[in-house]
């Protein structure tokens, strides 16, 4: 890390030197009423449009318009093997081999065809281990797939907490509930960056703790893909669901990812429910009564997948290629580093930051916790054109993001911030 200054200098310097400057133009951003570009921090909730979407976009309704149904078979990129195509690009972001992700329906019911296969609970062991403060759609995807098997949410929910005047959680915390309940535990489920404190999770260590005590061990990565480097295969993720709209900036509701660990990928025992989809190529169109699945995570596709939501987020993972997330988020880190520093050089008594210090344990979003009028600071800073959000109790969310934000952008909000 470089030595953050608090002048403006320093932020042209950084800006200047920054090889990735390029991107921003790439991006269309939200302006102010007066014209000028809002300083968009939200790219952790919807990522912004690459200008390259509507290309890609208005290709597909062109193969639509030339060849109706055909162009599921035809042309450079065939529609069947969109999705698939896709998966080559999504792999390395995931740190995962193409076969291990697919992308299909959206986070929330990838969540549920995932526990419907993965969290198998019998009578010693049913338990599932999350954090606090879980998103709610995982609170009640879990709780409702515990009804399903007959079990109270009660009794099989296990939350792991902050100590005391702490605000993230220990890893070695972490591993001694696994060591000590690890035995009852089912599924080992957390989000890999939590969406509210931005804590990252040690997953390759997590990961290991489950496995040693025999648990399922999976993911919700909404709030990584995209934002710190993954690495599912080698940390031996079992399985994990992410969203293409926020970091991916696949666009509003685009489809969903999902990884499934090549241990599990061809093994036909899993039980889980099957479409036409899911079913090899090959004999796919063939319409017979069984399933054949396909090998790896390609298998639990259910529907057709859309042309329509995969081309805009086509247009942005051709970014992520070629810049690759070491370079990412190495500007992250220092876009991210430079506004923790600026927020504590304010040294207000009217928010703290609740995300961790150590950028091994964080991605590029910054939680500020507000100690009284938070609400009124948040008014405050969306009438000086910030795009943050607000998460009640108290709670604002920045996420600067290296592909679309400046130095600068993250300097004049820490100017706002310092006004009273
Ligand atoms: C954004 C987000 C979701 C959203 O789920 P959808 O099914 O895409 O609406 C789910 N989980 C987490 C942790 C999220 O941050």
């Amino acid at each position: 890390m470089p030595k953050f200054e608090v002048g403006q200098a320093f932020a042209d310097s950084m800006d200047e030197n920054d090889s990735l400057a390029g991107y921003r133009d790439q991006f269309l951003i939200p302006r102010k009423s007066s014209g000028e570009p809002a300083i968009y921090f939200l790219g952790n909730s919807l990522g912004l449009q690459p200008r390259t979407a509507r290309e890609r976009l208005e290709e597909v309704m062109l193969e639509w318009e030339r060849w109706g149904v055909e162009a599921f078979s035809t042309g450079e990129k065939p529609w069947t093997q969109y999705s698939e195509t896709l998966s080559e690009r999504m792999a390395p972001i995931m740190g995962a081999k193409p076969s291990e992700v697919i992308l299909m329906n959206s986070l929330s019911v990838n969540m549920h065809l995932m526990f419907i296969s993965f969290y198998r609970p019998i009578k010693q062991r049913y338990k599932v281990l999350i954090e606090e403060k879980t998103f709610p759609s995982d609170q009640y995807a879990l709780k409702s797939q515990m009804r399903f098997h007959g079990i109270d949410p009660e009794d099989a929910l296990i939350e792991l907490k902050t100590r005391p005047d702490e605000t993230s959680i220990r890893t070695e915390d972490i591993e001694t509930i696994i060591e000590r309940k690890g035995d009852t535990i089912a599924l080992i489920w957390l989000g890999g960056i939590n969406y509210y404190s931005g804590q990252a999770f040690e997953m390759g260590r997590i990961t290991k703790a489950g496995h040693r005590k025999g648990c399922v061990v999976g993911y919700d990565l909404a709030h990584a893909a995209g934002n710190i480097p993954l690495k599912l295969h080698d940390w031996q993720v079992d399985f994990a669901v992410w969203c293409t709209y926020k970091y991916l900036n696949g666009g509003p509701a685009g489809p969903g990812g999902c990884f499934v660990h090549e241990n599990h990928g061809s093994l036909t025992d899993i039980p889980r429910f099957e479409g036409w989809w899911g079913n090899r190529l090959e004999t796919r169109f063939l319409m017979q009564p069984d399933f054949d699945p396909t090998p790896g995570a390609g298998g639990w596709q259910i529907s057709c997948a859309s042309p329509l939501t995969l081309a805009p987020l086509e247009a942005s993972l051709a970014f992520f290629e070629e810049v690759g997330m070491t370079k990412l988020r190495a500007k992250s880190e220092l876009m991210t580093g430079y506004l923790e520093f600026l927020i504590n050089q304010t040294k207000s008594d009217r928010f703290t930051i609740i995300t961790p210090r150590d950028p091994n344990q964080r991605g590029c979003q910054i939680s500020i916790r507000t100690h009284y009028e938070g609400k009124g600071l948040y008014e405050q800073l969306k009438e000086a054109g910030v795009y943050c959000d607000w998460r009640e109790p108290d709670v604002i969310r920045v996420a600067p993001v290296p592909f679309y934000n400046t130095f600068n952008e993250v300097y004049q909000f820490a100017k706002i911030m310092e006004k009273d």
